[in-house]
């Protein structure tokens, strides 16, 4: 072997070992996952999670893969969340059909995001809510779906105000947090998840309202690798 051939031959192997080895991690740092409980870190003391909940007039898009709900207030004037001292600023909601994250195995009709950003680093936290079907209908989401433009790609302005506080479950006390990412593309790393156990209860009647306009919109899930996942439970 001529010594020029050698050393093609050696620098396409460095080459692809690490293009191999980049692909290969990518997956763990990755979202949604399957939240196992007999897998979780349980914690008492796991931060306490802060949230403001001013109504606020909204403006609706559908980008063709879900529809997602924003607030029109400059952002000193939106809402917050603080989490382990961190503070960060309301964005937008979304959902997803079936849930996107999994409770033990198992599926939730619905989930909506709520995302949150730090505006003094850009990290983003996502607040996930499971939606299950054995409840009463929410007021709320009726807003949204009443909402949902007939046409794509435009955001559309309402005269409708939106309350978070109004879509989360009645019982907030245990959750789940990870760092994961975006379940959408460039699937961003290193955002902060934190998964309420409990679901928001809705009805069938309004999942459908929903189902019909994306039924499909969630992305399968990924491995967890080496990450842990902190369970919040009350003593
Ligand atoms: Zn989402």
């Amino acid at each position: 072997m001529k010594l020029c051939t050698a050393i093609v031959f050696f620098v396409s192997f460095i080459t692809c070992y690490s293009c191999k080895k980049e692909t290969y991690q990518l997956p763990y740092d990755q979202s949604p996952i399957d939240l196992n409980e007999s897998l979780t870190l349980k914690k008492s003391q796991l931060g306490n999670i802060t949230l403001t909940a001013k109504p606020f007039y909204f403006s609706i898009l559908d980008n063709g893969y879900t529809v997602s709900l924003a607030d029109t207030a400059s952002i000193e004037n939106r809402n917050t969340l603080t989490f382990n001292g961190q503070l960060f600023t309301y964005e937008q909601t979304h959902f997803h059909i079936h849930s996107e994250h999994y409770l033990n195995s198992v599926f939730f009709p619905m989930e909506l995001h709520n995302v949150y950003i730090d505006e003094t680093n850009g990290a983003i936290l996502v607040l996930a809510i499971f939606v299950d079907i054995n409840g009463t209908s929410n007021k709320q989401l009726d807003t949204m779906a009443r909402n949902f433009p007939n046409v794509k790609g435009q955001p559309v302005m309402t005269q409708s105000l939106f309350t978070l506080n109004n879509i989360l479950p009645t019982d907030t006390s245990d959750y789940f947090s990870y760092t994961g990412s975006l379940t959408t593309p460039p699937y961003t790393g290193n955002v902060t998840w934190v998964v309420y156990k409990k679901p928001l209860e809705t009805t069938s009647g309004q999942l459908d309202t929903f189902t019909r306009k994306y039924a499909a919109n969630f992305r399968p899930l990924q491995e967890i690798g080496n990450r842990v996942v902190f369970e919040r439970i009350v003593d």
